[in-house]
Protein backbone atom coordinates (compact mmCIF):
# COMPACT_ATOMS: atom_id res chain seq x y z
CA UNK A 1 0.00 0.00 0.00
CA UNK A 2 0.84 3.78 -0.80
CA UNK A 3 -1.67 5.66 -0.10
CA UNK A 4 -0.06 6.90 3.08
CA UNK A 5 2.04 10.27 2.55
CA UNK A 6 1.88 12.17 6.21
CA UNK A 7 -0.97 11.02 7.44
CA UNK A 8 -2.88 8.92 9.28
CA UNK A 9 -0.08 6.45 10.52
CA UNK A 10 0.39 3.08 9.07
CA UNK A 11 -2.01 1.06 7.41
CA UNK A 12 -0.93 -2.20 8.05
CA UNK A 13 -3.53 -2.96 10.82
CA UNK A 14 -6.63 -1.74 8.99
CA UNK A 15 -8.36 -5.04 8.02
CA UNK A 16 -10.93 -5.11 10.36
CA UNK A 17 -14.51 -4.06 8.74
CA UNK A 18 -15.98 -3.21 12.03
CA UNK A 19 -18.87 -6.01 12.00
CA UNK A 20 -17.36 -9.09 10.54
CA UNK A 21 -13.76 -8.68 11.15
CA UNK A 22 -12.88 -10.92 7.90
CA UNK A 23 -9.39 -11.52 6.89
CA UNK A 24 -8.90 -10.91 3.11
CA UNK A 25 -6.00 -8.99 3.10
CA UNK A 26 -5.74 -5.58 1.37
CA UNK A 27 -3.58 -6.34 -1.44
CA UNK A 28 -5.92 -7.73 -4.03
CA UNK A 29 -6.45 -5.46 -7.21
CA UNK A 30 -9.90 -7.41 -7.43
CA UNK A 31 -13.03 -5.86 -6.50
CA UNK A 32 -14.07 -8.07 -3.09
CA UNK A 33 -17.59 -7.87 -1.48
CA UNK A 34 -16.32 -6.61 1.88
CA UNK A 35 -18.88 -8.49 3.56
CA UNK A 36 -21.31 -5.41 5.08
CA UNK A 37 -24.64 -6.03 4.43
CA UNK A 38 -27.12 -3.08 2.57
CA UNK A 39 -27.46 -0.37 5.09
CA UNK A 40 -25.18 -1.16 7.92
CA UNK A 41 -21.72 0.72 9.21
CA UNK A 42 -18.41 -0.23 8.66
CA UNK A 43 -15.32 1.38 10.41
CA UNK A 44 -13.26 1.43 6.93
CA UNK A 45 -12.66 0.89 3.23
CA UNK A 46 -9.42 -0.19 1.76
CA UNK A 47 -8.17 -1.04 -0.86
CA UNK A 48 -9.59 -3.93 -2.81
CA UNK A 49 -13.43 -2.84 -1.66
CA UNK A 50 -16.49 -3.02 -4.22
CA UNK A 51 -19.89 -1.97 -3.21
CA UNK A 52 -21.07 1.61 -2.99
CA UNK A 53 -20.38 3.72 0.63
CA UNK A 54 -22.73 6.25 2.33
CA UNK A 55 -19.53 8.42 4.26
CA UNK A 56 -20.98 11.08 6.11
CA UNK A 57 -18.45 13.47 7.79
CA UNK A 58 -19.12 16.78 9.68
CA UNK A 59 -19.72 19.11 7.08
CA UNK A 60 -21.31 16.73 4.51
CA UNK A 61 -21.86 13.19 2.70
CA UNK A 62 -20.18 11.67 0.15
CA UNK A 63 -20.28 8.62 -2.36
CA UNK A 64 -17.51 6.32 -2.47
CA UNK A 65 -18.81 3.82 -5.89
CA UNK A 66 -16.27 1.02 -5.55
CA UNK A 67 -17.72 -0.53 -8.34
CA UNK A 68 -17.38 2.42 -10.50
CA UNK A 69 -14.56 3.64 -9.33
CA UNK A 70 -15.94 7.24 -8.79
CA UNK A 71 -16.04 9.39 -5.97
CA UNK A 72 -19.25 11.59 -5.90
CA UNK A 73 -19.25 15.15 -3.33
CA UNK A 74 -23.24 15.57 -2.35
CA UNK A 75 -22.60 19.06 -0.38
CA UNK A 76 -25.41 18.88 2.82
CA UNK A 77 -27.57 16.19 1.23
CA UNK A 78 -28.47 13.55 3.36
CA UNK A 79 -30.86 11.11 1.67
CA UNK A 80 -30.23 7.51 1.32
CA UNK A 81 -32.58 6.32 -0.87
CA UNK A 82 -31.54 5.45 -4.45
CA UNK A 83 -32.33 8.74 -5.57
CA UNK A 84 -29.00 10.69 -4.92
CA UNK A 85 -27.63 8.69 -8.29
CA UNK A 86 -27.45 11.31 -10.90
CA UNK A 87 -27.79 14.61 -8.25
CA UNK A 88 -24.09 15.21 -8.61
CA UNK A 89 -21.44 14.55 -11.04
CA UNK A 90 -19.33 11.32 -10.26
CA UNK A 91 -15.87 11.95 -10.37
CA UNK A 92 -13.77 8.89 -11.33
CA UNK A 93 -11.02 8.21 -9.13
CA UNK A 94 -7.77 8.10 -10.12
CA UNK A 95 -6.25 7.75 -6.09
CA UNK A 96 -6.69 7.02 -2.74
CA UNK A 97 -4.19 8.55 -0.76
CA UNK A 98 -6.09 8.27 2.42
CA UNK A 99 -9.15 5.52 2.14
CA UNK A 100 -11.75 6.72 4.50
CA UNK A 101 -11.78 5.45 8.39
CA UNK A 102 -14.33 6.69 11.19
CA UNK A 103 -12.74 9.40 13.01
CA UNK A 104 -10.24 10.08 10.47
CA UNK A 105 -9.99 12.22 7.06
CA UNK A 106 -10.24 10.73 3.60
CA UNK A 107 -7.68 11.85 0.74
CA UNK A 108 -8.83 10.84 -2.70
CA UNK A 109 -7.74 12.19 -5.83
CA UNK A 110 -9.88 12.41 -9.42
CA UNK A 111 -10.22 13.11 -12.68
CA UNK A 112 -12.54 16.52 -12.92
CA UNK A 113 -16.02 15.34 -14.47
CA UNK A 114 -15.72 18.26 -17.08
CA UNK A 115 -11.68 18.31 -18.35
CA UNK A 116 -10.40 14.77 -17.31
CA UNK A 117 -7.89 14.97 -19.64
CA UNK A 118 -6.08 17.79 -17.69
CA UNK A 119 -7.29 18.12 -14.54
CA UNK A 120 -7.25 16.26 -11.57
CA UNK A 121 -8.12 17.37 -8.29
CA UNK A 122 -7.93 16.16 -4.72
CA UNK A 123 -10.55 16.35 -1.67
CA UNK A 124 -9.82 15.74 1.81
CA UNK A 125 -12.31 15.59 3.91
CA UNK A 126 -13.92 16.82 7.20
CA UNK A 127 -13.20 14.11 10.29
CA UNK A 128 -15.80 11.31 8.85
CA UNK A 129 -18.57 10.01 11.26
CA UNK A 130 -19.74 7.18 9.81
CA UNK A 131 -19.64 4.78 6.84
CA UNK A 132 -22.46 3.09 5.49
CA UNK A 133 -22.84 0.66 2.66
CA UNK A 134 -25.98 1.82 -0.08
CA UNK A 135 -27.69 -0.23 -2.26
CA UNK A 136 -25.88 -1.63 -5.63
CA UNK A 137 -26.70 0.70 -8.19
CA UNK A 138 -30.07 -1.17 -10.09
CA UNK A 139 -29.46 -2.52 -13.06
CA UNK A 140 -30.59 -0.50 -16.33
CA UNK A 141 -34.08 -1.29 -17.25
CA UNK A 142 -35.11 -1.73 -21.13
CA UNK A 143 -37.81 1.21 -22.28
CA UNK A 144 -41.50 0.36 -22.59
CA UNK A 145 -42.61 -1.16 -25.93
CA UNK A 146 -46.11 0.51 -26.57
CA UNK A 147 -49.17 -1.81 -28.14
CA UNK A 148 -48.10 -0.50 -31.91
CA UNK A 149 -44.37 -1.72 -31.42
CA UNK A 150 -43.26 1.40 -30.93
CA UNK A 151 -40.20 2.47 -28.55
CA UNK A 152 -41.67 4.74 -25.80
CA UNK A 153 -39.16 7.76 -25.60
CA UNK A 154 -39.24 10.99 -23.71
CA UNK A 155 -40.09 12.74 -26.91
CA UNK A 156 -42.58 10.47 -28.08
CA UNK A 157 -42.48 6.92 -29.92
CA UNK A 158 -39.86 5.33 -31.86
CA UNK A 159 -41.75 2.90 -34.98
CA UNK A 160 -40.12 0.89 -37.38
CA UNK A 161 -37.07 -0.34 -34.68
CA UNK A 162 -35.42 -3.40 -35.41
CA UNK A 163 -36.72 -6.77 -33.80
CA UNK A 164 -34.76 -7.81 -30.46
CA UNK A 165 -33.32 -10.95 -32.15
CA UNK A 166 -31.32 -8.43 -34.63
CA UNK A 167 -29.15 -7.20 -32.14
CA UNK A 168 -28.47 -10.18 -30.05
CA UNK A 169 -24.53 -10.88 -31.12
CA UNK A 170 -23.76 -7.19 -30.51
CA UNK A 171 -20.90 -6.82 -27.97
CA UNK A 172 -22.31 -3.14 -27.12
CA UNK A 173 -25.56 -4.68 -26.37
CA UNK A 174 -28.65 -2.67 -27.64
CA UNK A 175 -30.00 0.45 -25.35
CA UNK A 176 -33.68 -1.03 -26.52
CA UNK A 177 -33.31 -4.58 -26.41
CA UNK A 178 -30.55 -5.23 -24.21
CA UNK A 179 -29.36 -2.38 -21.84
CA UNK A 180 -25.70 -1.82 -20.48
CA UNK A 181 -24.58 -0.27 -17.58
CA UNK A 182 -23.46 2.99 -17.88
CA UNK A 183 -23.54 6.81 -16.00
CA UNK A 184 -26.86 7.61 -17.62
CA UNK A 185 -28.45 4.48 -17.98
CA UNK A 186 -31.28 5.81 -15.99
CA UNK A 187 -31.62 9.05 -17.60
CA UNK A 188 -35.00 9.49 -20.07
CA UNK A 189 -33.85 8.93 -23.58
CA UNK A 190 -34.71 11.58 -26.23
CA UNK A 191 -34.84 10.69 -29.85
CA UNK A 192 -32.53 13.16 -32.04
CA UNK A 193 -34.72 13.28 -35.30
CA UNK A 194 -31.91 15.63 -36.63
CA UNK A 195 -28.74 13.32 -35.99
CA UNK A 196 -30.62 9.96 -35.79
CA UNK A 197 -29.44 9.11 -32.37
CA UNK A 198 -30.70 8.42 -28.63
CA UNK A 199 -29.63 11.06 -26.49
CA UNK A 200 -29.45 10.51 -22.71
CA UNK A 201 -30.74 13.52 -20.61
CA UNK A 202 -29.03 14.02 -17.42
CA UNK A 203 -30.61 16.09 -14.64
CA UNK A 204 -29.06 19.37 -16.09
CA UNK A 205 -31.02 18.87 -19.18
CA UNK A 206 -27.94 18.31 -21.05
CA UNK A 207 -27.81 15.59 -23.96
CA UNK A 208 -25.39 12.64 -23.76
CA UNK A 209 -25.15 10.06 -27.32
CA UNK A 210 -26.23 7.05 -25.55
CA UNK A 211 -22.70 5.04 -25.69
CA UNK A 212 -25.14 1.95 -26.68
CA UNK A 213 -26.13 3.89 -29.19
CA UNK A 214 -23.14 5.85 -30.87
CA UNK A 215 -21.63 1.91 -30.25
CA UNK A 216 -24.23 0.94 -32.69
CA UNK A 217 -23.44 3.91 -35.32
CA UNK A 218 -19.71 3.93 -35.13
CA UNK A 219 -19.91 -0.20 -35.75
CA UNK A 220 -22.57 -0.80 -38.22
CA UNK A 221 -22.52 2.80 -39.92
CA UNK A 222 -18.99 4.04 -39.32
CA UNK A 223 -20.71 6.99 -37.77
CA UNK A 224 -19.14 9.10 -34.64
CA UNK A 225 -21.93 10.90 -32.59
CA UNK A 226 -20.18 10.91 -29.78
CA UNK A 227 -19.21 14.64 -30.06
CA UNK A 228 -21.28 16.79 -27.54
CA UNK A 229 -20.80 19.53 -25.44
CA UNK A 230 -20.91 17.82 -21.89
CA UNK A 231 -21.09 18.82 -18.37
CA UNK A 232 -19.42 15.64 -17.24
CA UNK A 233 -22.79 13.26 -16.48
CA UNK A 234 -21.95 10.54 -18.90
CA UNK A 235 -18.58 10.23 -17.36
CA UNK A 236 -16.64 7.56 -16.92
CA UNK A 237 -17.08 6.04 -19.84
CA UNK A 238 -18.85 2.56 -19.28
CA UNK A 239 -16.18 -0.65 -18.85
CA UNK A 240 -17.80 -2.43 -21.06
CA UNK A 241 -17.03 0.35 -24.01
CA UNK A 242 -13.67 0.21 -23.12
CA UNK A 243 -13.22 -3.48 -24.24
CA UNK A 244 -14.67 -2.34 -27.40
CA UNK A 245 -13.55 0.99 -28.57
ZN1 LIG B 1 -32.03 -4.13 -30.20
ZN1 LIG C 1 -25.36 16.91 -16.08
ZN1 LIG D 1 -21.57 13.80 -21.90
Amino acid sequence: MSENHGGDGPAEHEHEHGLDHDSKSGTSASVDDPGVPVGERCQLLQPGDGGRWLVTTQGSTHIWDLDAWTYTRMPGAHSRSGAFVQDQVANPITRVERWPRVNKASLVWFNDATHPHYVEQWRQSSTIVSIERLPDRPPPRAPEIDEQGRVVVANGALGGVHPSGVCAENAWGCWIHRPLPHPLDHAPVYWREDKSTAERHCSHGIGHPDPQDSAYAWFVHGRDVTVHACDGCCRPGPAWLKDLW
